[in-house]
């Protein structure tokens, strides 16, 4: 159909020039479209016996087995689901965070994905922006400071494993420490790990923010560092901290414990098929190349004289904000006065060579 012929080759056209958005370009879905075919549901929870049997949700546990291994999740004492995406494992992280601590305030920096305030308002929860250091870390002395005034009602920290504008990193140790010094024992740590918590536990130094860091859930996206053709995610929580608002649904011969009823059946097969294909060593490999072309970005863009720089290893590259039409033709996120680039996998030195050139065009105007 020719419609769809000229919206395909228009797809993939600004699929190839997208450097902006933090999703991974190097998948092949090949091998699964024959599932396509089929009406998967996963509906319900991923671990309980259901009555509709056209699910993955096998393969959904092979998934998740997987990230408890990756983010040091305690052994037989953790539960999780593949979600839509790091949106809604941020809401569950909050709900259950909610329901073990009706009445806590929730804390979060002000560099916090834009999702968070409607899951906030959604949940009815009471929240305390805290400040962030010029990288986008959380300023550890504001929440020290805002914790001590507040010590009667328990915290629950909502922690950035890579912001959405810089990739800043919040140490969740040091937050558990504060915590700690402070007496604060009626606690919940959720991380927010949607870009990086796919990668961040192979890196050395490893950033703190996985169980045994201290979180009490963790989500992250799929289509992000993996790689999707779809939005999806995974969380992950303390089981026993699940079992408490756990419910069970006749109709579905199952638990009604995951946000969504029905739950795509698909996507747990793409993370599968990935996680498959690359192994630990490829994710780690990928990971390798994706900082070096992000290293070089910044190089280049020195080079060309344009102020760029990094987190420490991190894939996104930030820099002053650029013209709209460079915006537009290279689909760099932009904020205030900064706009960045992301090195995900897919993304080659051709594509910083190119982007670079433009900047430097563009500064001579
Ligand atoms: C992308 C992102 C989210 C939201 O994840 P989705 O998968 O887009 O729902 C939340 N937090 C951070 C830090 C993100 O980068």
């Amino acid at each position: 159909m020719r419609a769809l012929d000229d919206l395909y080759d228009r797809l993939s056209q600004r699929n190839s020039d997208a450097l902006g958005y933090p999703a991974a370009k190097d998948f092949d879905c090949t091998p699964l479209l024959r599932f396509l075919q089929l009406p998967l549901n996963n509906v319900g929870d991923p671990f309980a016996e259901g009555t509709y049997q056209v699910e993955t949700r096998a393969i959904e546990r092979e998934v998740l087995a997987f990230f408890a291994d990756l983010l040091r999740a305690p052994a037989g004492d953790w539960w999780g689901y593949v979600t839509n995406g790091g949106t809604e494992g941020n809401l569950y992280g909050l709900y259950l965070a909610r329901e073990l601590h009706p009445g806590g305030i929730v804390y979060f920096s002000e560099h916090t994905h834009y999702s968070v305030s409607k899951n906030l308002h959604f949940l009815g929860m009471r929240h305390i922006m805290i400040r962030a250091q010029e990288n986008g870390e959380i300023d550890y002395d504001d929440l020290r400071e805002t914790l001590k005034i507040h010590r009667d009602v328990p915290p629950i920290i909502f922690a950035n494993i890579g912001t959405t504008m810089t990739e800043a990193r919040d140490d969740v140790s040091r937050i558990v420490e504060i915590m700690n010094s402070l007496a604060i024992h009626q606690r919940y740590v959720h991380s927010d790990a949607a870009l990086c918590g796919a990668y961040a536990p192979l890196l050395d130094p490893r950033p703190s923010f996985d169980f045994v860091d201290g979180a009490d859930s963790v989500s992250i996206s799929g289509h992000k560092f993996l790689g999707a053709p779809m939005p999806c995610g995974v969380v992950l929580a303390r089981k026993h901290n699940v079992s408490r608002i756990a419910r069970s649904v006749d109709y579905i011969g199952s638990l009604d414990t995951t946000i969504s009823g029905s739950r795509n059946g698909f996507t747990p097969l793409v993370l599968w098929h990935r996680l498959q294909t690359l192994g630990i060593e490829g994710v780690r490999e990928r990971a390798r190349a994706a900082l070096e072309v992000a290293a070089y970005a910044v190089e280049q863009l020195r080079a060309a004289g344009v102020p760029a720089w990094r987190n420490a290893n991190a894939l996104t590259v930030i820099f002053p904000r650029v013209p709209d039409e460079l915006r537009d033709k290279w689909q760099l996120a932009t904020q205030g006065a900064i706009s960045h680039f992301i090195a995900m996998p897919g993304i080659s030195k051709e594509h910083v060579d190119a982007l670079v050139e433009d900047m430097r065009c563009s500064a001579l105007r």
